[in-house]
């Protein structure tokens, strides 16, 4: 069990978020092909240490956010909003 800090209700127990899966995505478009479609459906970023993520505050303001988690200390390095871009794995 760890806290999130979101950005506009403060720090809270995970409990009151949802996990929203990898971070920035992008859909491929119309015509895209087979197999870049099933990487885009079916692979993620599986990494030791510095995953970038999406989360929701369900339990309070509801508002979707990311987050730059170490998966092996599960210590936040940064939680920033959902439009921003993703930072670098180093200044993470
Ligand atoms: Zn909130």
């Amino acid at each position: 069990m760890f806290q999130i800090e979101c950005p506009y209700c403060g720090a809270r127990d995970e409990r009151e978020f949802h996990f929203g899966g990898e971070g920035h995505l992008v859909r491929p478009g119309e015509s895209v092909d087979d197999e870049s479609w099933a990487q885009y459906l079916y692979f993620r970023d599986n990494p030791k240490g510095v995953h970038f993520e999406q989360w929701c505050h369900r339990f309070g303001c509801g508002t979707w956010f990311n987050i730059a988690r170490d998966t092996v200390t599960h210590e936040i390095l940064r939680v920033y909003p959902i439009t921003d871009s993703r930072p670098e794995r180093k200044s993470a």
